[in-house]
């Protein structure tokens, strides 16, 4: 444990919540929870499960229903062909892919994951035993991973890759060809892909998620994890998925009955509210993340020079720092911000790719504006310093 390091979002998190707690006026951009208030299905099968005489273990994989209820949401949104069987409830996406990368991954395994990368994924593998070889980001190419960077980076010791889509932190997407065109790369060089698509029902614009699990031919290659966090604003109650094949499901089974024994009764049946209306509650998320984005577009680049890229998914804008006219390092930068001036932001270097830092756009608009402005008196501040 003394090689790896804490999540760096979870910590700036923390250290703005502990500011908050003391009373201090905070701008917190580093936490990707989006600020809503649970959608009433959600509750309402909740509570119902309260009510019930007692909450006896739950089974290890998941209940029934929402399994079920997980396999149909992804057919139906995302045109993939799983059944039951093919799901296992975990605490949250995290769990799904600690589970995965545990359970799948031989010690000394290479797996490829490419930068800007969720800051979690390398010290996942480490923690599983394996070693996170990562692909250097390549912004002309708009920030995606390519086939060539599969075939240049994958050696004999490459067992998996971890693909994201949509993007934390730049909140790219691919179409369909280019996720076609990765997994015909992993099935040439034998890789199994972890497809980490947490974000699927946050894309804006009318345009397509394209799930890895929607190619039937790469179904024994392909194991998707997901989750209600983001898709649902749903991130305290700890409910995320893997979907994949039986065999593979089975074995992440064995981990979890000696782990965690699967996630809360009450949380499970939270999730089955959700699910029962996915296109509902991932709406009235969607509705409120893309005037949050809209907010957030529109006021950095009515306070900043340069305008900021397209912002295609997610909730996360990947700004470089010299479009804001700082010439410091992510980390200094972002130091110091939270010291001087309460705004909590996350350094690039967490996404392996410094001279840019994340901004999450999940709070009110309010709060998103508020906090623009106080960040651009403190980069006026800075540069005055600079200078
Ligand atoms: N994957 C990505 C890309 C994420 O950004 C996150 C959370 O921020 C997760 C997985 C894990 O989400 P959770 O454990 O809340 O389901």
């Amino acid at each position: 444990m003394k090689t790896l390091s804490a999540s760096p979002t979870v910590a700036i998190n923390a250290l703005a919540a502990k500011k908050k707690r003391e009373g201090q006026r905070v701008y917190n951009f580093s936490a990707g929870d989006p600020a809503l208030d649970n959608h009433p299905a959600i509750l309402k099968r909740a509570l119902q499960q309260i009510e019930k005489k007692s909450q006896p273990y739950p089974p290890v994989e998941g209940i029934m229903e929402l399994r079920g209820l997980a396999a149909d949401w992804m057919n139906a949104s995302c045109e993939t062909h799983y059944a039951k069987e093919n799901v296992m409830v975990t605490c949250g996406g995290k769990f799904a892919l600690f589970s995965c990368l545990y359970s799948l991954l031989q010690p000394g395994g290479e797996v490829l994951i490419h930068a800007p990368y969720w800051v979690s994924y390398p010290e996942i593998v480490k923690m599983a035993g394996g070693v996170p070889k990562i692909i250097p980001p390549n912004p002309d190419n708009g920030w995606k991973l390519t086939v060539n960077d599969l075939l240049q980076h994958a050696t004999d010791k490459t067992k998996i890759v971890i693909f994201n889509n949509a993007c934390n932190p730049t909140g790219v997407l691919y179409t369909e060809q280019e996720v076609r065109d990765l997994l015909n790369a992993a099935k040439k060089l034998d890789l199994l892909v972890i497809s980490d698509e947490v974000y699927s029902g946050l894309v804006y614009e009318q345009q397509d998620f394209i799930s890895c699990g929607s190619f039937p031919e790469h179904h024994d290659r392909v194991v998707i994890v997901q989750s209600c966090s983001k898709n649902f604003a749903m991130t305290g109650w700890r409910v995320g998925f893997v979907l994949g094949p039986e065999n593979i499901i089975q074995t992440l089974g064995v981990l979890q009955s000696q782990s965690t024994t699967g996630v809360s009764l009450v949380n499970q049946w939270a999730a089955v509210g959700a699910l029962e209306n996915f296109v509902e509650v991932n709406a009235y998320v969607n509705k409120a993340m893309k005037a949050r984005r809209d907010v957030f577009i529109q006021t950095f680049n009515s306070l900043f020079p340069k305008p900021l890229d397209e912002i295609q998914s997610a909730i996360y804008s990947f700004v470089p720092l010299k479009s804001m006219g700082i010439l410091e390092n992510s980390e200094e930068f972002c130091a110091k911000v939270i010291a001087s001036d309460n705004i909590a932001l996350v350094p690039g270097t967490a996404f392996g790719m410094d001279g840019h830092v994340r901004f999450a756009f999940s709070e009110q608009e309010q709060e998103i504006i508020e906090a623009l402005h106080a960040l651009k008196k403190a980069v006026n501040r800075l540069m005055e310093d600079q200078s």
